[in-house]
């Protein structure tokens, strides 16, 4: 099997240390196997999209020598990369699930879901999507358009299922589909499909073989194994890499000063160090060496030797490492 891995930014902002690190873990792991490194925009929050940002990513990568084997101004043959340009692909998996009647519109307004929200907190209990609407009638569903609703699609997520999977950092884990929140919205209201289904339809399609990402993303890990099944895919390889954490250790943020590639960048950081300080955050070569060019990198990089603890970004690190190059 070669190795295929993406790196899919959500170009809403600008480029940071979080999301560098996951860029050169994605590349090391790809060249390391001698596999693909693939660039994936995901641009379909149309309302936070922002296209500097998309420039600001490329230019970052860049910078870090990442260069990828497929994406947007590359080409490859699951063309295109940019989500907003593969919306027709989307619809044809939205209308397999809804033939395979594994979704359903939802009519519920805000209102209505903060009030089973906060009812459902009042008795004590974990918020979720009753799944109210799972079995509106069509007389039903015409009344509630003719009031001007616009649905959501929802996914039925299974009663009773455990869904396990084997994080190649994390280890085994297993939440029951209890833990979900109910069934979960695929399609918004302006036809938007969501994060979690297209990533699994491009996953799947761009043949990654290991989708390694930042541990925030766990929680949304279940939902896309239940849509691989329901789509009929087989998951991909997991790894979640641990939070970055300030030197004062709560979560890296702008209070702990320069945070984003291009202020690094302009302030005169070489591009070698700054890599090979973020290649060892979460991550050790086993000899224990902390100067490392690209290329040894590359050849001693093992996603299973990185750390499930949070890494803590120091500067001072950095700065070092600026000075011995
Ligand atoms: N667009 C998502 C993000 O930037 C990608 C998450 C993923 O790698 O699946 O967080």
């Amino acid at each position: 099997m070669s190795v295929r891995v993406r790196f899919a930014p959500s170009p809403t902002g600008f480029m940071h240390v979080g999301n560098a690190r996951t860029a050169l873990f994605n590349y090391l792991f790809a060249r390391h196997h001698g596999g693909k490194f693939v660039l994936r925009i995901e641009d379909t929050d149309v309302e936070r999209h922002n296209e500097e940002a998309v420039k600001v990513i490329y230019e970052a990568l860049r910078w870090m020598g990442l260069n990828w084997d497929e994406g947007p101004d590359v080409g490859g043959p699951y063309s295109p990369y940019r989500q907003s340009e593969r919306l027709d692909i989307y619809r044809e998996f939205i209308d397999k699930l809804k033939e395979k009647g594994l979704v359903y519109e939802c009519f519920c307004t805000q209102e209505e879901l903060d009030r089973m929200r906060k009812e459902q907190l009042e008795r004590g209990e974990p918020p979720r999507y009753t799944g109210k609407c799972r079995n509106l009638t069509e007389e039903e569903k015409e009344r509630l358009r003719a009031e001007g609703r616009k649905p959501v699609l929802r996914f039925k997520v299974p009663e009773d299922r455990v869904v396990k999977f084997n994080d190649l950092i994390k280890g085994e884990i297993e939440i029951s589909s209890r833990q979900l929140g109910g069934d979960f919205v695929i399609v918004r209201s302006n036809g938007m499909p969501v994060y979690n289904f297209v990533v699994v339809v491009d996953d799947a399609l761009m043949k990654i073989t290991h989708v390694i990402r930042g541990e925030d993303h766990i929680s949304n890990t279940p939902k896309q194994i239940l849509l691989y099944e329901a789509l009929g895919f087989e998951p991909p390889q997991f790894a979640h890499l641990p939070m970055i954490l300030g030197p004062d250790r709560s979560k890296l943020s702008k209070r702990h000063g320069s945070t984003s590639v291009r202020e690094f960048r302009e302030k005169g950081y070489l591009p070698e160090a700054f890599v090979n300080f973020l290649a060892l955050l979460g991550w050790y070569p086993k000899d224990g060496k902390e100067i490392l060019s690209m290329d040894e990198l590359i050849e001693k990089f093992d996603i299973k030797e990185v750390n499930s603890a949070p890494a803590v970004f120091d500067t001072t690190k950095l700065n070092w490492m600026n000075q011995v190059y």
